[in-house]
């Protein structure tokens, strides 16, 4: 099977007890079944903490509660004590994958590092070179994919190279990149993939003005009426509201956009909507240079990353915003990129 991963994938280190933001915090860790039977067997007094601190949430899912906010099993030194008595193949599957995000398309895996983790933010963060990503094979038997994923696959790098022309100003590669989700997403809803092939980078916004308010505070506010993971994320938002714009590289910018329109865009396979993709990818770009005043940019990434990436409550709304909000319409972001 061929994998395919960020070009700063192999750089990845935990940063371990020294982390700033542990994972091991604020998230109620989810124990899949085989370890949760492991943990059952367990003998000695860490067995009898696993099975006093195991319990079944309102999914019905195995989990331990947190304990003053933190993993019950999150030593002083911020070390992980399931990881340091029985080994890493002792923890749950959720703590040994993240901060990876992995999808299965079939014929290939994309494995994406989530900006949520300080380490992945600062290889993500750290360079201004494009971001590119990384093939290999393994020898993993393939799978048969879905019938739209030879047709969005490349459209998907289309789109990328496009966000990745620094020929042109990002706010107009950004205009382009939605205009070519709305004609793609026409082929979509008329069951054409065949004819995304004749969409290519090439596809130019007809400039117009537009007229109405723009994302902004609107943006800041929906976010704010999601669930919230960290207490003071609705004052930053609020912070955000009124300060007024400051450059951020675009640089920057541009590997923001790309990895979360790599992350996104080909999950249109799993039921044909590209466009809220596409606007999900310029709403983080937008949102994010905006925070980024308050907070700084990687702090931005990492906390828009957090609330939204990691619950898919809360991405699943978004996404549901980009059809139903007008505030947060194509035409709202199609302004918002027209404003200088
Ligand atoms: S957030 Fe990242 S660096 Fe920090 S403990 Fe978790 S995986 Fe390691």
């Amino acid at each position: 099977m061929l994998i395919r991963v960020p070009d700063y994938y192999g750089d990845f280190r935990c940063l371990a007890g020294a982390c700033p933001h542990t994972c091991c915090e604020k998230w109620e860790v989810v124990i899949d079944e085989e370890t949760a039977c492991r943990y059952f067997e367990v003998p000695g007094p860490l067995g009898d903490k696993l099975r006093d601190a195991i319990q079944a949430d309102e999914e019905g899912d195995f989990c331990f509660p947190l304990d003053g906010g933190r993993c019950p099993f999150l030593d002083g030194e911020n070390l992980c004590e399931i990881h340091r008595t029985l080994g890493e193949d002792a923890t749950s599957v959720t703590c040994r994958e993240h901060p990876r995000f992995i999808e299965d398309y079939g014929p290939f895996r994309e494995v994406t590092l989530s900006a949520s983790c300080p380490a992945a933010n600062a290889l993500l963060l750290g360079t201004d070179m494009p971001l590119t990503f990384l093939e290999r094979e393994t020898a993993e038997p393939a799978e048969e994919g879905d019938e739209w994923l030879p047709f969005l696959l490349p459209l998907r790098d289309r789109m990328l190279a496009l966000l990745a022309d620094r020929t042109r100003p990002l706010r107009a590669r950004l205009r382009d990149f939605l205009t070519l989700a709305v004609k793609a997403q026409e082929f979509l809803d008329e069951d054409q993939p065949e004819l995304l092939s004749s969409l290519t980078a090439e596809n130019r916004t007809q400039e117009k003005h537009r007229d109405g308010p723009g994302l902004f505070p609107y943006g800041l506010r929906f976010l704010g009426g999601l669930e919230i993971l960290e207490p003071d994320w609705p004052d930053l938002l609020r912070q955000a509201e009124t300060v007024p714009a400051a450059a951020v590289p675009e640089t920057a910018l541009e590997r923001i956009a790309v990895y979360f329109a790599f992350r996104y865009l080909l999950k249109a396979v799993n039921d044909g909507d590209l466009l809220s993709r596409a606007q999900m990818v310029v709403f983080a770009v937008l949102t994010v240079e905006r925070l980024a005043v308050v907070c700084g940019l990687s702090e931005a990434l990492r906390r828009f990353s957090c609330e939204v990436e990691h619950s898919d409550e809360n991405l699943d709304a978004l996404l549901r915003g980009f059809w139903q909000e007008e505030p947060l319409s194509l035409d709202t972001l199609l302004k918002e990129l027209s404003t200088a």
